[in-house]
């Protein structure tokens, strides 16, 4: 319950508006050597495949505990980006994502994680021959980390991010865009990148039983990203309604509360061993035909 509480944004750290206070050159400070030595978690939550009714994969969501004061993920991030901190983040997070789905595996569960990467990122030289690298030392995860990517934050510097999403798509990384629909993005820019799955962002899905405006968005949405060969992802869903929304308008995957909100690895392998036994999933298959 308490991991439920801080999902929902109860007890997070308010950083100070003034970015050079003494509060603030600490959390730089503290969030530096929490990176170092490795304070900093993974949570995971779910996508379910709304045709096979199974856990298909997870994305891989940072948590800080930080002694009382948690902060919140898109803080941390925020802080790094303009630190120069996104860069050794991203790689432990790379790392720790590749350790997650080696414990899943040792589960049973053979299942995709993704995780999510910063524009910055993608202006490091030296990212693509980091993760080609690192791909190879794990062969047993070939095809199995996807990268999620924003729509807006590549627009900052469209050339350079294509270049390094086509590296990344060639070095075997699958690419998710991510918050689809929340901002100013271009289709025609889009459509250039090496994605295979577009994920329809919570604001459009959150009031879905609501807002006649919101069903036809995504309804038009999904049908021209299935048009267009992409897999669709449904982020944010909070209520039974809406998943059958989705999955009357032939959804491929939903991700949200209504599920489970994001859990630590332990918690995490509780809920599916509850909701989605690995024996029943395996059972599933020894029993279909052919
Ligand atoms: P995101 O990638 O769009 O992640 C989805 C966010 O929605 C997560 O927030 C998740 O906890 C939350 N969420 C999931 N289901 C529901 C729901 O049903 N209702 C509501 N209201 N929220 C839901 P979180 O974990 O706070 O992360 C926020 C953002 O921070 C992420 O948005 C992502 O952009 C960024 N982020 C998180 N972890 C990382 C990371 O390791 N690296 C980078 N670069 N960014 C990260
Ligand atoms: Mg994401
Ligand atoms: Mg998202
Ligand atoms: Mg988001």
């Amino acid at each position: 319950e308490s991991d439920r509480a801080r999902d929902r944004g109860i007890a997070y750290y308010k950083s100070s508006r003034d970015s050079y206070s003494a509060e603030r050159l600490t959390l730089v400070s503290d969030l530096r050597s929490a990176i170092e030595n490795h304070e900093l978690t993974l949570f995971l939550q779910p996508k379910l495949c709304l045709k096979s009714h199974r856990i298909t994969g997870f994305e891989a969501l940072i948590r800080w505990p930080r002694r009382q004061q948690p902060v919140r993920p898109d803080e941390i991030i925020s802080i790094a980006e303009q630190t120069g901190l996104i860069k050794p983040l991203t790689r432990w997070v790379l790392q720790e994502a590749l350790e997650l789905r080696t414990r899943l595996m040792k589960q049973g569960r053979e299942a995709n994680v993704a995780v999510n990467i910063s524009p910055n990122n993608l202006r490091e030289p030296d990212f693509a021959l980091f993760v080609q690298r690192l791909m190879q030392s794990y062969p047993a995860h070939a095809g199995g980390i996807t990268f999620e990517v924003t729509e807006t934050s590549m627009m900052q510097d469209p050339g350079n991010s294509l270049r390094a999403l086509n590296a990344l798509h060639a070095a075997g990384i699958p690419l998710s865009i991510d918050d689809f629909g929340s901002g100013y993005s271009s289709l025609s820019y889009i459509k250039r990148l090496p994605a295979g799955e577009i994920k329809i962002d919570r604001s459009l899905v959150t009031d879905l039983p609501e807002r006649e405006q919101d069903r036809v968005i995504v309804r038009t949405t999904i049908e021209m990203c299935h048009s267009l060969g992409y897999t669709v992802v449904a982020e944010g869903v909070e209520d039974q309604q809406t998943l059958a929304l989705l999955e009357s308008m032939g959804c491929d995957l939903i991700q949200g509360y209504y599920l489970t909100p994001p859990l630590a690895f332990t918690a995490m392998m509780q809920w599916l061993d509850e909701h989605y036994p690995a024996c029943r999933a395996r059972a599933a298959i020894d029993n279909a035909p052919g």
